[in-house]
């Protein structure tokens, strides 16, 4: 016998249809496998972040919340953000000064 009674799984699955309406399609497969408990640690921070805010992935990508405690784990950070550009830009490279 599930330990959760109907009502309380009446309400997780309306609040969970509520959620994957919110949405974006591409987004939805990975919502339910963490549901399901199948996704990983990074897979859930992924998910998170794309509901905070409002189920658009290109909207991680422009999060200015530099005081959320997800900031440095959020998918979909740009190159720059993550010292790539930065390193191979000229003037970030004594050696290749000139
Ligand atoms: S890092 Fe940004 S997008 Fe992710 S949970 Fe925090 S505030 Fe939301």
């Amino acid at each position: 016998m599930d330990i959760k009674s109907d009502s309380v799984a009446r309400r997780i699955e309306a609040a969970r249809a509520a959620r994957l309406a919110q949405t974006e399609v591409s987004s939805r497969a990975l919502l339910v496998r963490c549901w399901a408990g199948e996704a990983s640690p990074r897979q859930a921070i992924k998910a998170f972040c794309v509901a905070c805010v409002g189920g658009t992935r290109a909207e991680v990508t422009r999060c200015t919340c530099y005081a959320c405690p997800l900031y440095e784990f959020r998918p979909f950070k740009t190159a720059r953000e993550d010292g790539i550009l930065e390193l191979k830009a000229p003037e970030a490279d004594p050696g290749m000064a000139e």
